[in-house]
């Protein structure tokens, strides 16, 4: 979490008591974001009236493309290009829709990264973006790590203290724990690529809220159009709440095959929830289930190769 500088110490010029420090440090507050303070109470500045410029009949337009989108036509009514076939088989169950109902779809983010040809693109439109609220408070943006062309894609939930630190997904203790998972079916990181379901990290780890995910979302279904991989891999219960679009928990989504597909692609991708290693870390008796789901995944890339 962030540390923000505590607005009355009571004595001017003394610098906060260690005591102060570790008070915020135990709330969770482990990062400086500034010197000074910020009192998040205070009156905001009053806004000049609204009058109904170019931008905010923009925002009448985008809400009918919202409509548009819940209907699954692409924004702008067409299909993007692929870049090549996918020859797996068709997965055991189906689900097509990439927007949970009750996450409403950002149209402005969906035609930014609607622009994206490559992830490139993705990571500089990112770095303008200030859609997601998250981006205020981490240090820095997580986007994607690994083999750009990979036939399999990770996604993960949302970068921790580590990642947040380095800007690369999966590199703290959960990381290291992927790792494992990975080679445990043969795989590294030169073979795969891993992503997440936000891209700047939730203070103090906390769960990402719906209009964050919102935000990130069209970025993470762009993510996936490009890449094309031949299996998707949600790891733990947000990316698989938000990619299948289910209310469904983890212990109840994960171990199926489902087949994923967002409005602008031309075939579904076979896609599996596995459970996130931070849980297998703190519950090593769901390992058993793990490695089931990990095999399962191992012999349908066999298969699609
Ligand atoms: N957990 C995630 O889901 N993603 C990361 O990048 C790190 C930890």
């Amino acid at each position: 979490m962030i540390f923000v500088p505590m607005l009355n110490w009571g004595m001017e010029t003394q610098p906060p008591s260690l005591e102060a420090l570790k008070w915020q440090i135990d709330a969770g507050a482990d990062e400086a974001i500034g010197d000074v303070p910020v009192d998040r109470f205070a009156e905001p500045p009053a806004e000049p009236l609204a009058v109904l410029e170019p931008e905010n009949r923009q925002n009448e337009e985008n809400n009918a493309k919202i409509a548009q989108k819940q209907a699954k036509i692409a924004p702008n009514g067409t299909k993007l290009e692929k870049k090549s076939n996918n020859s797996a088989s068709k997965p055991t169950q189906t689900h097509k829709t990439a927007t949970k109902p009750e996450i409403t779809p950002d149209i402005g983010a969906y035609q930014l990264a609607a622009g994206a040809k490559i992830l490139d693109d993705i990571a500089e439109i990112l770095k303008t973006y200030e859609g997601c609220a998250l981006k205020q408070t981490a240090t820095n943006l997580v986007y994607c790590d690994g083999n750009k062309d990979a036939d399999i894609l990770f996604i993960g939930e949302a970068p921790g203290a580590e990642e947040d630190r380095q800007g690369r997904p999966f590199v703290g203790p959960a990381g290291k724990m992927l790792d494992r998972m990975l080679g445990a079916i043969g795989l590294d990181r030169e073979q795969v690529l891993i992503c997440n379901t936000l891209f700047w990290r939730p203070p103090g780890n906390r769960p990402p809220n719906q209009l964050e995910v919102a935000a990130c979302l069209p970025f993470v279904e762009r993510t996936i159009e490009i890449v094309d991989p031949k299996i998707v891999v949600m790891v733990g219960g947000t990316a698989a709440k938000t990619l299948l679009a289910q209310n469904e928990g983890i212990m109840k989504l994960r171990g199926k095959w489902f087949e994923y597909e967002t409005s602008a692609m031309v075939r579904p991708i076979p896609a599996m929830a596995i459970y996130h290693p931070a849980f297998l870390l703190r519950s090593p008796g769901q390992k058993r289930d793990a490695w089931r789901d990990l095999l399962e995944i191992r012999k349908r890339l066999d298969s699609v190769h």
